[in-house]
């Protein structure tokens, strides 16, 4: 075995992408991501800080470029400041990229600070600009905050992209007005499908709202042209000359990416899921709590190519149906 080998799958697909959650809790309680009452991981199970640089660097020695933390809420954890020094210290060794997903909640906090450790481009959480429906759908009155966020992480010099899942009946009517904010503000904008992970306590099928369809409503009021731009992500982009910004859609369900699945994912408690629709998991905790961990990583990581699998298999097939898997995206890393 290779310890420098490059990370390459049963499928000939080079994985150079990861995204490293670090908590499953989050200062928001989303409808469609968990219930209010969500049940979260023990503290003591997380992975502690030493073990996620060791586990970020065994990652980068097998060729990833690009590391995005995530969640739950990344900012909620409080040592995630020093992870993200830790690795904005290996940009430009080994590193091209050290990004986040976040809510935005704690955005205006620490903005400075992650633009200082080498943030240069983030996703930040939105899918409403109605302060009553992000209420409702977010279960907490905090829009304030995220606007707040977004502009203190913009004067830090830091890129934004809004990521917005479309949701019927609950933001399909506002898509246009939220596409044009983004872009009146210099941001990006990506829509995402909604996908059936974990429960909670609506049925999603009722939520579900197919890509294609909002790009036709959307393709009715703007002349939208197809972009070659790519982030490394799954999302396929258009330009739109009248907004004069970019739109991003990521289509898990209506039209299958999977063939240029590049990413990983590790949760906060160290357990790798090569899919984010698929139970394969292999335990990186372990293998970094064992007597020789960078061997037993390695080992870890060769396992993980050889069951990720060519595609995910979830679908909205009926109503009440149960999720196609029991955890939620807050657990798997978003
Ligand atoms: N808390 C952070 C945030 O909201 O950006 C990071 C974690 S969150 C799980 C990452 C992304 O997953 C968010 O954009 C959220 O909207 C999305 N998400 C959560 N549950 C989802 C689901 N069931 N289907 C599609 N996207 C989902
Ligand atoms: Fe929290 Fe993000 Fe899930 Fe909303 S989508 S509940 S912000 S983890």
């Amino acid at each position: 075995m290779d310890a420098h080998a490059p990370l390459i799958d049963a499928h000939c697909r080079r994985i150079d992408y990861l995204r490293l959650s670090v908590t499953d809790r989050c200062d928001l309680r989303c409808t469609y991501c968990m219930p209010e009452r969500m049940t979260f991981l023990p503290r003591k199970d997380l992975l502690d800080l030493d073990e996620l640089h060791r586990l970020a660097n065994g990652f980068i020695a097998r060729g990833v470029r690009r590391i995005r933390l995530t969640g739950g809420e990344p900012l909620v954890r409080r040592d995630v400041l020093d992870l993200v020094r830790g690795l904005g210290r290996r940009l430009g060794d080994g590193l091209d990229e050290l990004t986040l997903t976040t809510n935005g909640l704690q955005l205006a906090t620490h903005a400075d600070a992650l633009a200082a450790a080498g943030v240069r481009r983030i996703n930040v959480s939105l899918d409403t600009l109605d302060r009553e429906t992000f209420a409702r759908l977010a279960r907490r009155d905090r829009l304030d905050d995220v606007l707040e966020g977004i502009s203190a992480a913009q004067a830090a010099g830091i890129a934004i992209k809004i990521n917005t899942v479309a949701l019927r009946g609950i933001n399909e009517h506002e898509l246009p007005a939220l596409i044009a904010w983004a872009h009146e503000q210099g941001h990006a904008i990506t829509l995402i499908e909604l996908m059936p992970l974990g429960d909670v306590e609506e049925d999603r099928f009722d939520r579900y709202l197919p890509l294609a369809q909002v790009r036709a409503a959307l393709e009715r009021r703007w002349q939208l042209t197809p972009s070659n731009h790519r982030t490394g992500g799954p999302a396929r982009y258009f330009d739109s000359t009248e907004t004069g910004g970019r739109i991003g859609f990521i289509t898990p369900l209506s039209d299958n990416f999977c063939e240029g699945c590049n990413r990983l994912r590790v949760t906060a408690t160290g357990q790798l899921y090569p899919c984010l629709g698929g139970a394969e998991r292999v335990d990186l905790r372990a293998a970094l709590r064992s007597d020789d961990p960078e061997t037993a990583l390695d080992t870890a990581l060769d396992t993980a190519m050889r069951i990720k699998p060519a595609r995910h298999a979830f679908a909205f097939d009926a109503p009440g149906a149960t999720p196609a898997q029991p955890r939620h995206m807050s657990v798997t890393g978003g």
